[in-house]
């Protein structure tokens, strides 16, 4: 795949007029939901806060060269917020989850997650954060009203953490993730991706480092949102390797659980050599087995866009209407439409896929 420019080329949202007309959307039926032509309802919203990160994970960001979002672009936190409250009292949503960029960059996420918090009904919230900076903040998310908490965590090798990050802030990290387990916001969940020659030979040392913490892993297959564009299909660790790779030294079958929309497959993990505790492990196949028929997502990116997909092409713009002077149902009807036009899936095996403008920072995994 060729090398992609960034901070150019950015998608343009889909109608300049912010108060004009809305398209028509003959066949939709006539739903409050976030329904879309695929019979899939959204229930779930992701909404970046940020495009900014002080972190560099080679799967997500590029070394330098990113233009970034001034702060007048961003939501506010009340226009966080209020978008918010849209989408659980008019359309729906039961699940908000804050993500970015990095989240913990926004020295007013105890404030949105708290006018959240108020919503009726109350969504669940979590967040998903690279941790750095969460050891001061931990307990006052927790009592601001956040749930749970999904900490990015590759590797616990110093080195290959700063090889993948491009940082050396391990230990930060590792602070952050006890402090988040001693404010309660559990199952404190572990992301990590697998990149080949580098973390993809401790995967099972590092499911065996989490098992003895209580925190629950789940490795994700890279998705071509790198930066720097040098995904490559066949050398990504898939699903497949990384269930070879943690089978060499647990033992995984499937775990007797719902999947029930999850993008994880989760798996009962038994450590032959007796060390750690049993527990679970998810791995999501992005990739290889994709869930899209079962996807209940809809996603808000820091500049108030809606983007039905991590690989959608097409934006459609909120903040206009925001600041326009619309009114709630104004801008729930354009993210209905926005969302009855979503994508049956993501598409990365066809030959005529490309991948999305933006590397996932700014589109918020
Ligand atoms: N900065 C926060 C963090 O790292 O958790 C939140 C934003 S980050 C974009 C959200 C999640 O997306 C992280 O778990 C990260 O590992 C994942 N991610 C980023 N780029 C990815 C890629 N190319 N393929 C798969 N997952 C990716
Ligand atoms: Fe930052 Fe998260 Fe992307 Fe890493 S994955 S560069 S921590 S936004």
């Amino acid at each position: 795949m060729a090398p992609r420019r960034v901070g150019l080329g950015m998608p343009k949202p889909r109608r300049a007029d912010p108060l004009g007309p809305e398209p028509a959307a003959p066949d939709r039926p006539d739903t409050p939901a976030l329904v879309d032509r695929f019979a899939r309802t959204a229930t779930d919203l992701r909404l970046s806060l940020t495009d900014v990160c002080n972190l560099r994970c080679t799967y997500c960001m590029p070394e330098a060269g990113l233009t970034f979002l001034r702060r007048t672009q961003m939501l506010t936190t009340e226009e966080a917020v209020r978008l918010v409250r849209i989408g659980v009292e008019r359309l729906g949503i039961r699940k908000v989850r804050l993500t970015g960029g990095e989240p913990l960059t926004r020295p007013d996420l105890e404030e949105i997650i708290s006018g959240i918090a108020a919503l009726t009904p109350r969504p669940e919230i979590s967040v998903t954060t690279n941790a750095i900076g969460l050891d001061q903040r931990a307990a006052r998310l927790a009592a601001a009203g956040l749930d749970r908490i999904n900490v990015s965590l590759d590797s616990v090798v110093e080195e290959t953490f700063e090889r993948i990050t491009r940082r050396p802030m391990l230990h930060r990290v590792l602070a952050g993730i006890d402090a988040a387990r001693e404010a309660g916001l559990t199952p404190v969940k572990i992301n990590a991706v697998l990149l080949p020659g580098l973390n993809e030979p401790e995967v099972a040392d590092l499911l065996a480092w989490c098992l003895e913490r209580d925190l629950q892993l789940r490795v994700i297959e890279q998705m071509p949102l790198d930066a720097d564009g040098v995904w490559d299909r066949e050398g990504m660790v898939t699903a497949a390797r990384t269930r070879e790779l943690i089978g060499r030294r647990f033992d995984l079958s499937p775990a007797p659980v719902a999947r029930d929309g999850a993008p994880a497959e989760l798996f009962d993990a038994v450590d032959r050599r007796g060390e750690v505790p049993r527990g679970r492990v998810g791995i999501i196949a992005s990739v290889t087995e994709p869930f899209c028929a079962d996807c209940r997502r809809t996603r808000l990116t820091a500049e108030g866009r809606v983007r039905t997909c991590l690989f959608s092409h097409e934006e459609t713009d909120l903040m206009g209407l925001l600041r326009g002077g619309a009114d709630d149902e104004r801008i729930a009807e354009r993210w209905r439409a926005a969302q009855w036009g979503k994508a049956a899936g993501h598409g990365i095996g066809a030959a005529s896929f490309a991948p999305p403008e933006r590397p996932m920072s700014a589109i918020g995994g």
